[in-house]
């Protein structure tokens, strides 16, 4: 998942979220938008214009979403050896 933002007025596409309002619902990759979108805010700028934005915040999400493997592995055993 990655966020494309617009050069013009800072409009920025989350793919995550998507933009229900233009009709690409949460999680339209940005592959998937046609290549004649234009930006919502302003309409000046088009697909090809948006710029890639770093993907901090995948790494956040990735955790919330993720089974809590290190919870299982917690399990001790107490071994008594002679
Ligand atoms: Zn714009």
């Amino acid at each position: 998942m990655a966020k494309y933002q617009c050069p013009e007025c800072g409009y920025t596409y989350d793919e995550v979220v998507g933009h229900p309002h233009e009709g690409f619902p949460a999680g339209t990759l940005w592959s998937q938008v046609p290549e004649s979108w234009a930006c919502p805010d302003c309409s000046v700028r088009d697909k090809v214009d948006f710029v890639r934005l770093e993907e901090s915040s995948d790494a956040a999400l990735d955790l919330s979403v993720a089974p809590r493997l290190a919870a299982a592995q917690t399990s001790q055993r107490s071994e008594f050896r002679q």
